[in-house]
């Protein structure tokens, strides 16, 4: 099983109890001690150099502000008893309250390689909640304003007819390794789709479908992009992908022996099979790898150390 990777592991109790009482809601966002994870869109508050860190405010500091955050949403309690409370900040909070030197917003993907796992965790959690929260303004039955509920962790409809509860999603993803054993040496599969940055290639992904399993989903995945059929599928692990709201499930599968691989091209670019010396001086193929947060990076260096 993969190991534990950035976006994952908060470390926090997710107090769902104390989510349904609104008083308890009421003291933590009146505590001093309580901290705030800001946002700012999609940025996230982060301080220092090679040695980066989440930057969370004391409620103390900050309380005044928060009467103009967009969200609010309870993240959970350490083991402490101190709230971890994440808020949306638009330029009128955060003009009431500037940032301390050396602090700055920022899009979280550009610093998680340098960031502790469980300061990424927490930002990826408040970063993926409150991104929900600006997309579910409306209610998606009737239209109506929804309201947060449950301390940001659900959204009701304002239309007494309706009164339908949004609550928060994650859109399952497959991500594949695909192995084609000897004869010869073994080999992976690697592809790049169009859109991507230059050079960049990888695993194959793809998202769950309705009515799919996601064990259903690597093999249709698998045979629309690239021909090759599989013998066998291997659940990995999993991460949490909140760019904006995905949680990647990661496979090992194993093509037939001799499988060729016709490429969807509508989809990718390019697409074939790798042995592991050139999957470890892909540069020289003028191809790049994933970045080291991605459980796509992870699956890659599990196949090359064997
Ligand atoms: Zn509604």
């Amino acid at each position: 099983m993969i190991p534990a990777l950035p976006y994952g592991g908060c470390g926090l109790d997710r107090a769902a109890r104390q989510r349904a009482d609104p008083e308890w809601m009421a003291r933590a966002l009146s505590d001093p001690r309580t901290l705030i994870v800001p946002v700012n869109g999609d940025r996230s508050l982060v301080a220092g150099g090679d040695d980066v860190r989440a930057v969370l405010l004391a409620n103390d500091t900050i309380n005044d502000a928060l009467a103009h955050s967009a969200a609010l949403a309870l993240l959970g309690v350490d083991e402490r008893g101190l709230a971890y409370i994440a808020a949306d900040l638009d330029e009128a909070a955060l003009q009431m309250h500037p940032l301390a030197t050396g602090a700055s917003f920022i899009e979280l993907r550009r610093v998680s390689a340098r960031l502790p796992h469980p300061d990424a965790a927490l930002l990826a959690y408040a970063r993926g909640l409150l991104h929900w929260h600006r997309r579910t303004r409306f209610c998606s039955d009737c239209g109506a304003p929804a309201e947060s509920r449950s301390a940001g962790h659900a959204r009701v409809c304002t239309n007494p007819e309706c009164g339908v509860t949004h609550f928060p999603r994650s859109d399952p993803a497959i991500i594949v390794l695909v192995t084609r054993p000897g004869p010869g040496e073994e080999v992976c599969l690697l592809a790049r789709q169009h859109r991507w940055p230059r050079g960049l290639i990888s695993t194959l992904a793809g998202f769950v479908e309705p009515g799919e399993s996601v064990e259903e989903a690597v093999v249709r995945e698998i045979g629309e992009e690239t021909g090759v059929r599989l013998t066998g599928v291997r659940y990995c692990g999993s991460q949490p992908w909140p760019f904006p709201s995905s949680l990647m499930l990661a496979f090992r599968a194993e093509a037939e022996p001799g499988a060729e691989i016709r490429l969807d091209t509508d989809e990718l670019e390019t697409g074939r099979w790798f042995s592991r010396a050139e999957v470890a001086a892909i540069g020289e193929l003028g191809f790049k790898l994933p970045t080291r947060d991605s459980i796509a990076r992870t699956l890659v260096d599990d196949w090359l150390s064997g």
